[in-house]
């Protein structure tokens, strides 16, 4: 009887300790109150570090004030941690590709993106032209300019304006929030984007561009000018990695079975001709923007999101890299890691 009593104290300790490491662990890290510490040391490293300059090809984009720096982690229990300007609304960039992406696989399917805009990375600039002309299906593959102006062009929708509509609904739903277009970003880009109709037009010649040119670069510009703060773009990818559930809202906004190839596509292509470098520095897909954000998904567990507008040459954010590879080493997680994946 005794005994008895003993072992019921024993497995009602011992499940309570349990029960309590649950709860305090978090998704993405092994206690959360460590993972704000290791945000705000990642803020404080890299918060003097005034390498690189930003996008000027855009005006606008050179106008950005270059000191702002903001890190937010999103877990997929909708957790948000943060430092630094977390406020301030930049222009999401190309990390818009990755979102219009997975609303083309969806209308299409997966066998469709590989025939029609491929999963091979250029190993050139983002918007080199050189990689239309080697590559087998033109377009490369839909993080690009290339393949994200073809992959806007295939997008279901009666009209241009019904195309961005969804766009916009779709980022929002990513986003779990109302996300609005920057205005001066998109007339300023609209104004000087040239090269991208060149390369939209060239598209059209190799009989790859699946709408009228000119309207698919309009779109695709609309969508590159769409504005969201590092908790916005933190939840875009925490979505990603809760198998499309907007972790805030609770919404399944993309199917689950897309985002292994999603992710595959960001992690080959994601940082362009610097994602073997990234990848093998942090085992994280990612997506930059040269208005100075960056995404890494954590699958299963999260997203770290960073803005910072001072770019490399290959136009990815030089604080925004170092801040999300800090705190990714610093927790350990890697895909490519079996102990810091799927293992608790
Ligand atoms: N809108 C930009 C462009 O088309 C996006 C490029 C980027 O973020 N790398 O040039």
């Amino acid at each position: 009887m005794m005994k008895k009593t003993y072992l019921g104290l024993l497995v009602f300790c011992l499940s309570f300790t349990l029960v309590e490491a649950q709860v305090e662990k978090s998704p993405v890290a092994p206690d959360y109150n460590k993972l704000q510490q290791i945000i705000d040391e990642a803020y404080k490293l890299f918060e003097n570090d005034s390498a690189g300059a930003p996008a000027d090809y855009i005006p606008e984009l050179a106008r950005v004030e270059p000191d702002l720096f903001g890190i937010s982690v999103v877990t997929v229990d909708g957790r948000v941690f943060s430092a630094g300007h977390v406020e301030h609304c930049f222009s999401i960039q190309s990390i818009s590709k990755v979102f219009t992406l997975a609303m083309v696989m969806e209308q299409l399917g997966q066998q469709a993106i590989l025939e029609k805009l491929g999963a091979e990375p250029t190993g050139l600039p983002f918007n080199s032209v050189t990689a239309i002309e080697q590559q087998a299906t033109r377009v490369g593959n839909p993080l690009v300019n290339a393949g994200a102006i073809a992959t806007t062009s295939l997008l279901e929708g009666k009209s241009a304006a019904a195309k961005w509509k969804n766009i916009l609904a779709f980022y929002s739903a990513c986003a779990g929030e109302e996300l609005e277009l920057l205005k001066d970003i998109y007339e300023s880009e609209a104004a000087t984007n040239a090269r991208n109709q060149a390369i939209a037009r060239l598209l059209d010649a190799y009989g790859v561009m699946y709408d009228d040119p000119e309207k698919a670069v309009d779109v695709y510009t609309r969508q590159c000018s769409v504005g969201i703060t590092t908790k916005q773009l933190a939840a875009m990818g925490a979505t990603l990695a809760a198998g499309g559930i907007n972790p805030f809202t609770g919404v399944e906004v993309m199917n689950a079975e897309n985002i292994p190839q999603i992710l595959s596509i960001m992690l080959s292509c994601g940082m362009y001709d610097y994602s073997g470098t990234w990848s093998y520095l942090t085992g994280l897909p990612a997506k930059s923007g040269v208005g100075g954000g960056i995404v890494a998904v954590v699958p299963g567990k999260g997203a770290i999101a960073a803005f910072s507008p001072r770019l490399d040459g290959a136009g990815n954010s030089i604080r925004a890299q170092k801040a999300i590879a800090y705190i990714s080493q610093q927790l350990n997680i890697n895909i490519f890691d079996p102990q810091s994946v799927g293992v608790e």
